[in-house]
């Protein structure tokens, strides 16, 4: 993504190229007048005239030039009212006409510099860092001997510092996600929590910060909350809950960038809203040919799509029904973008499926709001229809729409694809002995170590209480092999606490590939079977289906 200064300057860019063609696009409208005005009262000509004021109203206060809009859009109801009643004006109206279309291609104001837009507020989520730094501070040997290592199991990052020492030259390094700190440092009640304000003074107060304890007293709890803690954890610690805060701590930089299509014919303002969004931390794409939605919406998966209504090929009413026609786009978010200020019209707009409807020239932080707000929804019922709500990988039924997509893609295109079994190993013994809270952050650890572990096209689903399945296009048999026995190696190493006891579980696992079944069905099948081989072999391990394979280049 470029960065803020770039965006900067391609909007001034933009304005600067918008100010430079204005007047030749007042020459244009003062043209279009004069044929129309020599002649008699032709509605061609004054549909053209309409199309021409009414586009400079949506454009111009856009890029800085307000006045333009206004004295534009007063000729444009003038003549959308005689057009739409099919009435031929009368000498009087035109005159009216006449000085309007005179101000607006005349006003000295016109071709002064435009007012530079503001920098829209950034309310969307920015991109996800590659890895998630953390600095433990503790001088407690045990913590610093196992919290590091259990956290790197969780694409935790973990340096550690046993007292103050050396924690500037860190922080000059590179800014940790979040702090997990002993306030109990310098064996005093407080070392750690002074530290911490002291921390908080130099690198700033949004800096997070967990604090774990041996203490579980009250005092030192309202310590913890006095020095600004986001969590207060007590040892031993349980990994999984902490996990589970260290997430949501750093949630917001994890989560992805809102997707907006943009469709726009004009060129100008379709880079003028998609810098805009860019600005605010989303990510665009501009289609600029209305053909080409389909593909483009296959490739893109959009959250949300900008569309302008007047475009030349085929209006934006009708592209959004035809995207409507589409069973996997019925519920994406259309944001209709129009100079049209009837309401009436806007609310038949809305009737065929649009969400909303913003009359241009629209204000950038009006429309960086709009667009946050509306995707931000559309993502989270997105996600409460396809995703399992303990773990947020996806439910039984997309999993399996998933594979089979996946197969019959890759069978055509003779690519491998692996799906996987996985099987938690005797998860009863642990919901009797540990309770079904533990055994609910078994899961939730075990669904967290497939998402770290497995690569974005990779789908990852719970296919019921305890057993997941993951779909690996572009993988062969002994990729998966190798792949998910690091994952059982790694879920094997995770430590699980249930008051003073600790626990681990291991998982079995079974695969078959595309390359053995062409079908969705018979991978599945043979998928299965295998996991009940590796059961039945005594369990913490993978087994690979047996049928004979055709060979398929591996793109892994
Ligand atoms: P095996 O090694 O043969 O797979 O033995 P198992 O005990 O794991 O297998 P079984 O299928 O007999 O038991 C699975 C248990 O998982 C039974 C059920 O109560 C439990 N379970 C299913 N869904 C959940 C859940 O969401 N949370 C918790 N805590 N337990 C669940
Ligand atoms: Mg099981
Ligand atoms: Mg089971």
């Amino acid at each position: 993504m470029s960065d803020d200064s770039d965006i900067q300057a391609r909007l001034k860019a933009l304005r600067e190229a918008y100010a430079k063609q204005l007047p030749d696009k007042l020459v244009e409208v003062a043209e279009q007048w004069r044929v129309m005005h020599q002649q008699s009262w032709d509605v061609d000509r004054a549909k053209a005239l309409h199309r021409s004021v009414h586009t400079l109203a949506g454009s111009a206060p856009t890029f800085g030039f307000s006045g333009v809009g206004q004295r534009a859009r007063r000729a444009e109801h003038l003549l959308k009212a005689w057009l739409s009643e099919m009435h031929t004006p009368g000498q009087n109206e035109i005159a009216e006409l006449a000085t309007h279309i005179h101000t607006l291609c005349n006003e000295p104001g016109n071709h002064a510099a435009p007012q530079p837009t503001p920098p829209s507020a950034a309310v969307a989520p920015a991109r996800p860092p590659e890895r998630r730094l953390l600095f433990l501070i503790d001088n407690d040997e045990a913590t610093v001997d196992r919290l590091p290592q259990q956290l790197s199991h969780f694409d935790y990052q973990v340096r550690v510092f046993r007292d103050a020492g050396g924690l500037d030259e860190a922080f000059a390094e590179e800014r940790p996600a979040a702090l997990i700190v002993n306030p109990e440092l310098d064996d005093t009640r407080q070392g750690g929590s002074a530290l911490v304000c002291g921390l908080k003074a130099r690198y700033g107060q949004n800096l997070p910060v967990i604090f774990i304890s041996t203490l579980n007293d009250f005092d030192a709890r309202l310590q913890a909350v006095r020095s600004d803690g986001d969590a207060y954890f007590v040892k031993p610690i349980d990994i999984a809950p902490l996990v589970d805060r260290l997430d949501q701590i750093t949630q917001s930089r994890l989560s992805e960038a809102y997707r907006v299509l943009v469709v726009e014919d004009d060129p100008d303002l379709a880079a003028h809203y998609a810098l805009t969004l860019q600005q605010a931390g989303m990510d665009t794409t501009i289609l600029a040919h209305p053909e080409d939605i389909l593909t483009t919406l296959a490739d893109v998966r959009p959250e949300l799509i900008l569309m302008d209504v007047y475009m030349p090929r085929c209006s934006g009413l009708e592209l959004a029904r035809l995207i409507r026609q589409q069973d996997a786009w019925l519920s994406i978010p259309i944001v209709f973008l129009s100079s049209e200020t009837d309401t009436e019209k806007q609310f038949s707009a809305m009737r065929i499926g649009g969400d909303d409807f913003l009359t241009k020239p629209i204000d950038d932080r009006h429309l960086v709001a709009s667009v946050s707000i509306r995707a931000e929804r559309a993502r989270t019922l997105n996600m409460l229809m396809v995703q399992d709500s303990l773990t947020g990988l996806l439910k039984h039924t997309k999993i399996k729409e998933k594979l089979a997509a996946d197969a019959s893609r890759a069978s055509r295109a003779g690519e491998p694809l692996a799906f996987g079994m996985i099987d938690i190993d005797h998860f009863k013994a642990v919901n009797d002995r540990y309770g079904h809270l533990s055994g609910d952050r078994v899961i939730k650890s075990l669904a967290r170590l497939l998402r770290q572990r497995l690569r974005q096209s990779d789908g990852i689903g719970r296919y019921g209480g305890e057993e997941f399945a993951v779909v690996l296009p572009g993988c062969s048999l002994a990729s998966a092999k190798q792949v998910l026995n690091q994952i059982r190696e790694g879920f094997a190493k995770l430590r699980f606490r249930h008051g003073d006891e600790e626990f681990s579980v291991t998982l079995s696992a079974g695969i078959a590939s595309v390359e053995q079944f062409r079908d969705a069905e018979g991978i599945n099948r043979a998928a299965d079977e295998a996991l009940y081989e590796a059961k039945r072999a005594g369990r913490n391990r993978v087994m690979l289906c047996q049928a004979p394979a055709a060979k398929f280049p591996e793109r892994r």
